[in-house]
C-alpha cells in the first residue's frame, strides 16, 4: 500500500481506529524520511458530538507532531449536516448523505495538502460488514469495487487505502489503550445504518463462539471479489462535470445529492 515517497492524507475522525492508524503510520514514517503524513479531519457539523472529536484529533496531532487539516461541510457545501438534514424527513438516510459528503470532503482536503494517497481506518469488522451489506442489498458491482486499495489506473485520482483492513476492531481498540489514547467514545447521534448495526452484533456473537470466523469470512469475500471481477465492468472514473471530483457517472454523487438545495457545491481552491 505504501511507497517511500508517499504523502499520505490520513482521514482522522477522532475515534479509536483513526487515531491508532495515525499513530502507526507516524511510527512507520520515522523509518522512511521521504514519506510524509498529514492528518485530515472532516467536521460534518453534528452538534454536541463533532466538536469533541475534532479537538481530540487536533490534540493528538500536536502530540505526534503531525500537520492537521480540518475541513467542514459548511465550508465546502455551504451547510453543516444538521442543517442539511433538518429539511429531510427521513432521518435514517443521514449516513448515506454523510458518507458521500465526507468522502468528497476528504478528497478535497487531501488534494489541498498535496497528498498522493488517502488512508482511512476501516478495520476488519468494517470491511466484512461492508462486503455483506453490498451482497444483502444485491449490489454486486459495489461488492466487487470495494477493495482494501483503490487505485486509478490512469493516475488521475488519489489512491485510497485501508491499512487496518485485516485488524479486528477489538485489537485496534486494545492497541489504542496501550498508548493511552484519548478518543471519542460517544456514538454518533444519527445512530448508523440499521442493517450494519445488526451485522455487527451478529458477527460479534459469532466471533465469540467461533474465534476466527471474521478472518475466514473476510478472506472468502476477497476471493469471491476476485472471481467476480472479470464479470463486472471496471468503474470508469470520470471528473464530475460540476466539481471535477472523481465519479463513475458524469456527475458525482455529492453534486447529484446537493442539486440546487441549500448545500451549494462550492469547491475550494485546490492547491496541487
Ligand atoms: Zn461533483
Amino acid at each position: 500500500m505504501l511507497s517511500p515517497n508517499d504523502h499520505v492524507a490520513v482521514a482522522v475522525s477522532g475515534g479509536k481506529d483513526s487515531l491508532s492508524l495515525l499513530m502507526i503510520l507516524k511510527k512507520l514514517t520515522l523509518r522512511f524520511p521521504r514519506t510524509k503524513i498529514t492528518a485530515v479531519t472532516v467536521d460534518e457539523g453534528i452538534e454536541s458530538y463533532r466538536e469533541e472529536a475534532v479537538q481530540l484529533a487536533s490534540d493528538y496531532c500536536q502530540r505526534l507532531e503531525v500537520e492537521h487539516e480540518v475541513v467542514s461541510f459548511k465550508e465546502i457545501f455551504g451547510s453543516d449536516l444538521d442543517g442539511y438534514l433538518k429539511d429531510k424527513k427521513d432521518r435514517l438516510t443521514a449516513c448515506s448523505y454523510c458518507g458521500v459528503f465526507r468522502r468528497k470532503a476528504i478528497n478535497i482536503a487531501a488534494k489541498r495538502v498535496g497528498a498522493n494517497k488517502i488512508a482511512t481506518a476501516h478495520n476488519l469488522d468494517d470491511m466484512l460488514q461492508t462486503y455483506l451489506l453490498n451482497l444483502l442489498e444485491g449490489d454486486v458491482e459495489r461488492f466487487v469495487r470495494f477493495s482494501p486499495i483503490l487505485q486509478d489506473p490512469r493516475g488521475q485520482f488519489l489512491t485510497r487505502m485501508k491499512p487496518l483492513c485485516e485488524i479486528p476492531e477489538k485489537e485496534v481498540a486494545l492497541y489504542g489503550y496501550t498508548d493511552e489514547l484519548r478518543f471519542q467514545s460517544a456514538s454518533c447521534p444519527y445512530m448508523g445504518e440499521a442493517l450494519r448495526n445488526e451485522l455487527r452484533s451478529i458477527f460479534n456473537r459469532l466471533e465469540l463462539a467461533h474465534p476466527g470466523v471474521l478472518f475466514s469470512a473476510y478472506r472468502a469475500m476477497l476471493r469471491l471479489r476476485k472471481l467476480a471481477e472479470p464479470g463486472i465492468a471496471p468503474a470508469n472514473l470520470n471528473a464530475c462535470s460540476r466539481c471535477g471530483e472523481p465519479s463513475v457517472s458524469s456527475m458525482c454523487e455529492a453534486c447529484r445529492m446537493t442539486g440546487e438545495s441549500i448545500l451549494q457545491a462550492n469547491p475550494l481552491p485546490i492547491i496541487q
